[in-house]
């Protein structure tokens, strides 16, 4: 199986300047050593540190560097909005769109986060777009459906054009920052009932290229295991993530599983 194996830091509103530099530098440095094209390495800085970043990254290949966010619209008077071609313009390749927090602490709404796709995807950005029930949904036994639910409202309604640039990130709420994982076979599940769904809704072919990642609570002790599952084609790694030692041996991980 060819589909591209990607493992994703999300620093989220963590580190300053100083500690965030170093952390940038240590792993762009790290991953130049990585065998080439084994693995995609982003990481997502917090805004102000992207064009340092990025800067920084430029000379190696196997590392790129992504935005937290962005906002649907080209321009215009939205303070404190970035958008997608300002992005774009600062040669940014990827930008995380639908995470849990921005839907739960922000209000970001199915339809809302489709705005936020169709632009991202057209200024062409590359995409991680996150999914994921909630507890009380898994409890329900209803992740399934609850999942099918969030892709039809959102992805199925994307022109198959630009799926080329879309990752989807299955980030069950119950797992993100907790240090409660989901299992191995949890993940697997879910991963293949995605993209059973994109095989349903627009191809087989669309379905095969398509990287799912998991997120939450990713560990080093647990990646290898997710990594062994033939769904899960890598992570998108919070916590774990901020630490240039367990955050490198997830990556050793996917490429040893290859
Ligand atoms: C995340 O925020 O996307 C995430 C998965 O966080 P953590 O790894 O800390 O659970």
């Amino acid at each position: 199986m060819n589909r591209r194996k990607i493992v994703a830091g999300n620093w989220k509103m963590n580190k300053d300047l100083f500690d965030g530099m170093r952390l940038a530098s240590e792993l762009i440095s790290d991953s130049s050593k990585l065998p080439s094209k084994s693995v995609e390495v982003i990481i997502f800085p917090p805004f102000p540190f992207l064009h340092t970043s990025i800067s920084m990254a430029k000379r190696v290949e196997q590392i790129t560097v992504g935005a937290q966010n962005c906002h649907h619209e080209r321009s215009g008077a939205f303070t404190g909005e970035v958008s997608p071609s300002l992005l774009k313009s600062m040669e940014i390749d990827y930008v995380i769109i639908g995470h849990s927090e921005r839907r739960t602490l922000f209000n970001e709404s199915d339809s809302f986060l489709l705005k936020k796709l169709i632009s991202a995807l057209n200024c062409g950005l590359k995409v991680i777009f996150c999914i994921g029930e909630s507890l009380d949904i898994r409890e329900k036994g209803h992740h399934l459906s609850h999942i099918k639910d969030q892709l039809e409202k959102t992805v199925f309604k994307l022109d198959p054009e630009v799926l080329p640039n879309l990752v989807i990130a299955y980030e069950p709420i119950w797992a993100i920052g907790t240090g409660v994982n989901a299992t191995a076979d949890q993940a697997q599940e879910m991963h293949h009932h995605i993209r059973q769904l994109l095989v349903d809704h627009f191809s087989e072919g669309i379905a095969i290229e398509m990287p799912v990642l998991y997120g939450g609570s990713v560990k080093p002790a647990i990646s290898k295991e997710l990594f062994s599952q033939p769904d899960v084609d890598g992570a998108l790694v919070g916590g774990a993530s901020l630490d240039r030692d367990s955050f490198m041996e997830i990556v050793a991980h996917r490429i040893k599983n290859n």
